[in-house]
């Protein structure tokens, strides 16, 4: 006899328990700040891509309420049968921001992702695409009709054998321009001027680059991105030419077929970007917070990579990182450890935010001290 469906689950479940890999949710009781409510008591948060505290900020959260006051809580149609005038202006302040002429906004950027790479190019074409590029990329890549090609990580020679090997056929490049788990940057330029000698389409993931690297360059045809990092809020986005975007509504399922972005989130990334702009300072707070980390951790022995407000230490094991992410959690600091299938090496991702305060980067330091023994285990 076949066994019953739950028992099926409950088999798969203890599987993964038994590697070490099974996923469960660490709730938090208050909003996800520089310092949250964890099991009843406060702790550093090091775990968020909310780089610069933007979904607290008053300005941020006024905007947000004001716009679900005007426009309701939910856009409740797809945006080709009802478009909300708040997602024209987010979509001219984005386009603005990133220097196109245009851009798309989408329930979230892993949408914006599988829309856009799903449907720029079709059957016959190749697309290349760096090995470390997010879930959300190797999906749409999966949904097209192209065939898809990994190049090894930021590995320039190896994409430019790949493009000589499919000289004259339609061909995408995509890559992330921050790397989520690894925090390290394509190599752009390099990848710019293999464009200038052989010709392709350029897509450029900048989920964790907005307001903290610029790549604003001309010859990225198609700028992919998120509004719920940096930017505090909810949604994704595609920025280009003003053809390429009136081809992608025409064309990007997971837009036509999805109900358009919610008007809080419009409004409260609208205001978001405008914090961006004015105060320049937070970049360099960040940027500050990270060096300051980094510094620390070092100093007491440990191993950091990684660049940017993204830091990592490798684990070797998922059961040493597991008990990391406990020992950390005990001592006050909100860290995740990261397995697979999202990363091949286990390891603790850890970023910093523009508004930790010194003492909070101390206490951190503090914590990981607990963890030197573990690792040199
Ligand atoms: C988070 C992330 C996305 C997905 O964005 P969401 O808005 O969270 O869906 C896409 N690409 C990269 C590189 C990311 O890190």
């Amino acid at each position: 006899m076949a066994i019953p469906v739950d028992d099926m689950f409950k088999n798969l479940l203890t599987k993964l328990r038994s590697k070490k890999l099974l996923r469960t949710f660490r709730t938090i009781d208050s909003a996800n700040d520089h310092s949250v409510q964890f099991s009843g008591k406060d702790v550093v948060m090091m775990a968020s891509n909310n780089y610069f505290g933007l979904n607290v900020h008053p300005e941020v959260v006024e905007a947000s309420c004001a716009a679900v006051k005007k426009y309701g809580v939910g856009n409740v149609a797809s945006r080709l049968v009802v478009n909300l005038s708040i997602q024209n202006e987010l979509e001219k302040a984005l386009a603005a921001y990133k220097k196109k002429e245009a851009c798309l906004v989408f329930s979230s950027g892993y949408a914006a992702n599988v829309g856009v790479v799903s449907s720029v190019v079709g059957e016959g074409a190749i697309i290349l695409s760096d090995e470390l590029n997010h879930a959300s990329i190797v999906d749409g890549c999966k949904l097209s009709k192209a065939v898809t090609c990994v190049y090894n990580h930021c590995d320039v020679a190896h994409l430019e054998l790949l493009l000589k090997e499919h000289a004259g056929k339609k061909i995408l490049v995509v890559t992330d321009s921050i790397f989520s788990m690894d925090g390290d940057r394509a190599p752009l330029e390099a990848i710019i001027n293999l464009k200038k000698k052989y010709g392709f389409v350029l897509m450029v993931d900048d989920a964790h680059a907005t307001g903290i690297i610029d790549t604003s360059f001309p010859d990225i045809d198609i700028c992919v991105g998120t509004l719920s990092k940096t930017l505090g809020s909810q949604g994704g986005y595609v920025c280009g030419s003003r053809n390429l975007i009136d081809f992608f509504s025409n064309s990007s399922r997971s837009f036509m077929y999805s109900t358009g972005l919610n008007p809080g989130a419009c409004g409260g990334a609208l205001a978001a970007l405008l914090v961006l702009e004015r105060e320049k300072d937070l970049r360099n707070r960040l940027l500050e917070n990270v060096v300051y980390l980094k510094a620390g951790l070092s100093k007491i022995g440990l191993r950091v990579e990684g660049g940017y407000q993204i830091l990592t230490l490798s684990t070797e094991s998922n059961e040493k990182t597991m008990r990391c992410q406990e020992i950390l959690e005990r001592e006050g600091v909100f860290v995740t450890g990261i397995r697979k299938p999202s990363v091949a090496s286990p390891r603790l991702r850890i970023t910093a935010m523009a508004t930790h305060t010194r003492d909070e980067l101390d206490t951190a330091i503090r914590a990981f001290e607990k963890i030197v023994v573990v690792l040199a285990q």
